[in-house]
Formats: C-alpha cells, sequence, structure tokens
C-alpha cells in the first residue's frame, strides 16, 4: 500500500489547478508531501521561499499536506522521504507526452515508485503558472484562479 505521495512542480506560483490536484491526492493518500523544485534551467518570478510560503499558507487547513522543498532527482527526494508515488497532474494532450516521457523515465530510475496522474478539474484545464502571471502582468482579474495569498502577492510582484 501506498500511504505517502510527492506532488513535485515549479508552483511558481500556485494556482487553483495545483490546488485542486493537491486536495484530490489528499483525499487518496494518507500523507501529500508538495515538493517545489529547485531547476537551475529556470528562472522563476518567486524565489524558492516565497513559492513554498504561498503553498504553506494556501494549504493551511489541510491536516495530512505538508510543503517542502528539493532539488535533484525527484526519485531519490521520494525515496529519501518515504513515499511510494509521484502526483501529477493531466491538462491537454500537450501535457501528455512530456509527462510520459519523465514518468518512464522515473519508473527506470526507481521502479519501486509510481507516477500517479490527476486530470485536471475542466474549470482549471486552461490554467497554468504562466498564464496566470501574464494576465496579472497585464491587470487581467485573475481573483477566482489563485488562492487570495497569492492574488495578493502577484499584485506586488508582477503587476507594473
Ligand atoms: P512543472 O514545472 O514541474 O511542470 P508546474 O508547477 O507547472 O511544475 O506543475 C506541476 C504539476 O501540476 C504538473 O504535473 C502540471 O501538469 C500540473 N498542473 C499545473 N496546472 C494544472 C491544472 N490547471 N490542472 C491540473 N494539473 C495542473
Amino acid at each position: 500500500m501506498i500511504r505517502k505521495a510527492v506532488y513535485p512542480g515549479s508552483f511558481d506560483p500556485v494556482t487553483n489547478g495545483h490546488l485542486d490536484i493537491v486536495k484530490r491526492a489528499a483525499n487518496i493518500f494518507d500523507e501529500v508531501i508538495i515538493a517545489v523544485f529547485f531547476n537551475p534551467n529556470k528562472d522563476p518570478v518567486f524565489t524558492m521561499e516565497e513559492r513554498v510560503e504561498m503553498l504553506k499558507v494556501a494549504t493551511e487547513s489541510l491536516e495530512n499536506v505538508y510543503v517542502d522543498s528539493f532539488s535533484g532527482l525527484t526519485t531519490k527526494y521520494v525515496h529519501k522521504v518515504g513515499g511510494g508515488a509521484i502526483v501529477r497532474g493531466l491538462r491537454a494532450v500537450s501535457d501528455f507526452e512530456g509527462e510520459f516521457q519523465m514518468a518512464s523515465m522515473n519508473k527506470y530510475l526507481d521502479s519501486d515508485i509510481e507516477t500517479v496522474f490527476f486530470m485536471t478539474d475542466t474549470k482549471y484545464a486552461f490554467l497554468s503558472s504562466s498564464v496566470i502571471k501574464e494576465a496579472a502582468y497585464f491587470d487581467g482579474d485573475i481573483n477566482e484562479l489563485v488562492p487570495d495569498n497569492v492574488y495578493k502577492k502577484l499584485k506586488e510582484k508582477v503587476t507594473p
């Protein structure tokens, strides 16, 4: 039985699409660790500390959800924390190829770890951290698409 799952990602910043996946995973697994990935190839808008803090505030009411950060191989991190599954979300067909490749590589690297996919809620199917940042930059009304604390942070950081 897999009890502990890790949901890795950039979360730059967390959106309601991510949170929907977190809540559904938390209903299935005993424990879900949201793990913010330090990716040296990406240039995030929010620092690692800010992304972790925003996730902590947004998930504080979820008892079996924890927030952490990591660098290096996801499988090594999952193994280190005693997890048995990697949680990922799938939106459109365009997500499939990359996610399939990553899941296959992770299975190759550690065959004890399963990747579990959650289909996006259709109301968040178009939602990504990038479109949120773009809409916020041009002062679009994104209030309903991100948690309140993220909305405030985005206004401070992204709006010119
Ligand atoms: P990464 O840089 O690892 O793709 P993201 O923060 O963009 O990190 O996304 C983390 C995971 O959440 C990915 O599996 C992504 O497909 C999924 N995800 C992002 N937005 C949504 C959404 N609106 N609905 C469902 N899954 C999503």
